[in-house]
């Protein structure tokens, strides 16, 4: 099993236009935009170097990330560590007493498969997982 990778770091924002303009000033481009049904989420995915910006807009007032703006204001959602077998990991970290929001992945961006830590898990860190789909 190789070691998890920085994947992404999720930013929620009220507007993907607004909240990537800092980005785009500093050079950086939106390669990838897409909705994630499952979240209720727009994404813009910005590359820095081997990892990404993953920029998210609410799509509904019931979408976790405008709970989170109303709650904690626009920044710093979660971090995502790209695994091999992301089945291993969750039962691994399940049978070790982590607590897990997804306790089997779900559909993400880019056809991968994530699943969700509980903050608690991650000492306040939401953590995601994202398997790659090839
Ligand atoms: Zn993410």
């Amino acid at each position: 099993m190789n070691k998890p990778k920085l994947d992404h770091i999720g930013i929620a924002v009220k507007s993907l236009d607004a909240g990537t303009a800092i980005y785009r000033a500093l050079g950086l481009e939106i390669e990838h935009s897409e909705t994630v049904e499952t979240q209720k989420v727009r994404t813009a995915f910005l590359s820095v170097g081997d990892s990404n910006l993953e920029l998210l807009e609410p799509t509904s007032p019931d979408s976790p990330i405008a709970k989170f703006i109303e709650k904690r204001g626009e920044g710093i959602h979660h971090i995502c560590l790209r695994v091999d077998d992301i089945e291993a990991h969750l039962a691994r970290l399940k049978s070790e007493g982590y607590r897990l929001i997804n306790e089997a992945p779900v559909p993400g961006a880019h056809g991968c498969r994530v699943a969700f830590l509980h903050p608690a898990a991650g000492n306040g860190v939401l953590i995601e997982l994202s398997e790659k789909h090839d």
